[in-house]
């Protein structure tokens, strides 16, 4: 350690350790020195841990969120017309929002800077589901990303640039394989010090509930919540979230491209129903945090009004939006094994499912199959008849059906009764 630095890592991982409180200079100083490389990884992590198992209290969160924003750029859309609304998702299995919200708000004269991710582990990434549109591009220099928030079609979903809270890139990939994900302080301050550092100005979370969650109780999703809502209020963006089901599959597919099938059917008008409830809900709380009451969002999707955004969107980044989209090579049919009502459809079963059948990425940077996943002919409640297609699964290496098929051990059971507890899409609202 040089001699000039302020601290000394051992100390400040002792504090933690024996459930006390870090000092602003503290996180101040260990969060940039982690970003310098003066503290190695190693001791990261034994802090990541001390936090996991002692936690922070409102002051440290606030802190840590604000250096790690620190740690980076911070856009600025703040020259720009009209307002800008974003929206995040704390990650599940289907979860296609972002593709028909983002230009179905832009309608409304409002931009939408949709910085986004790629998927790791059973969850999909937005970034992922695009790429398999032909020729579709997700990096974009800063002033490319005004330009089509300006005058382009108002609506954008990019890579974020390395430049952004490049703290929670390194830390986010420690906690990754050291078991320090599922902290709601530390997952409370990664998502946040990005969507600051992005320069919204107002911010809609959809914290995902259940077995295809991070958060796998409404308790501690409420938490996490409000937490969020917290720290985006302390830094003047405009938050708010809602608790959604997580614990089945959200619409009738899960893998990248037979996602934007489905989000281009929504575009036009029809799609799964628990897929517009949620894309509508969260446009008009994105249009209400920008002061757009009163407006039609559903009209907009019936009369073609958000597919022509979507198609200059997709155009606008290299892509051809009327190009077919990939079919794997292989198909396989999971059916019902007894005639009942299906009482079960557990979204990380499924989610596992499709990552194995080559969806998702087992490390960061591999490649992943734009056409693998699963197609999804019922859901609970639904009633089925013996040897009924329950799924379709997709790949192109058929090597891959046996473990995938592994995955689904468990996760979908038939009864002879309809199951009596059906959990509404949308849990609750959390505003600040
Ligand atoms: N998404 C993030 O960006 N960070 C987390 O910690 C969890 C989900």
């Amino acid at each position: 350690m040089s001699a000039l630095e302020a601290f000394d890592v051992v100390d400040i991982i002792r504090v933690k350790r024996d459930g006390g409180e870090l000092s602003d200079p503290m996180i101040d100083w260990v969060v940039d020195a982690y970003t310098r490389a003066v503290v190695g990884d190693e001791q990261m992590a034994a802090l990541a841990m001390a936090i996991f198992l002692r936690g922070m209290g409102s002051r440290e969160i606030v802190r840590w969120t604000t250096a790690m924003m620190n740690s980076g750029e911070r856009l600025d859309f703040s020259s720009l017309s009209k307002p800008t609304a974003d929206k995040h998702s704390t990650g599940g299995v289907g979860d296609k929002i972002t593709l028909p919200l983002a230009p179905l708000v832009a309608c409304f004269d409002v931009a939408v800077p949709q910085l986004s991710g790629r998927g790791l582990g059973h969850t999909g990434g937005t970034l992922d589901k695009m790429e398999s549109i032909r020729g579709w591009r997700a990096e974009l220099s800063n002033s490319r990303v005004f330009d089509l928030l300006e005058s382009g079609p108002g609506a954008v979903i990019c890579a974020a640039s390395d430049g952004l809270a490049p703290a929670d890139k390194k830390l986010y990939a420690l906690r990754d394989i050291t078991a320090t994900v599922d902290c709601i302080p530390l997952i409370a301050s990664s998502i946040m010090s990005k969507k600051i550092a992005e320069g919204t100005s107002t911010l809609v979370l959809d914290v995902k509930v259940g077995s295809g969650a991070f958060m796998r109780n409404t308790e501690d999703a409420r938490k996490l919540a409000e937490t969020m809502v917290a720290l985006g209020s302390n830094a003047g963006v405009k938050t708010s979230a809602f608790l959604t089901n997580m614990s089945v599959p959200l619409g009738l597919t899960v893998g990248n491209a037979l996602e934007v099938r489905e989000s281009v059917e929504v575009l036009a008008g029809g799609g799964p129903s628990d897929v517009v409830e949620l894309t509508v809900k969260l446009a008009e709380e994105m249009l209400r945090l920008t002061g757009r009451v009163d407006v039609d969002v559903e009209a907009a999707l019936k009369d073609g009004r958000a597919m022509d955004r979507w198609r200059q969107m997709v155009s606008a980044q290299g892509g051809d939006p009327d190009a077919p989209l990939p079919v794997a090579d292989y198909q396989q049919q999971i059916v019902a094994e007894e005639s009942g009502y299906l009482s079960k459809l557990d979204a990380w079963g499924v989610g596992i499912c499709a990552w194995r059948l080559g969806a998702g990425r087992a490390r960061k940077g591999e490649a992943v199959q734009e056409s693998a996943g699963v197609e999804i002919h019922a859901k609970p409640g639904d009633r089925v008849v013996k040897g009924q297609p329950i799924l379709t699964l997709h790949t192109d290496t058929p090597e891959r059906f046996e473990r995938s098929i592994d995955a689904l051990d468990g996760a979908i059971e038939v009864t002879e009764e309809p199951p009596t507890e059906t959990l509404d899409l949308i849990l609750d609202r959390v505003t600040d």
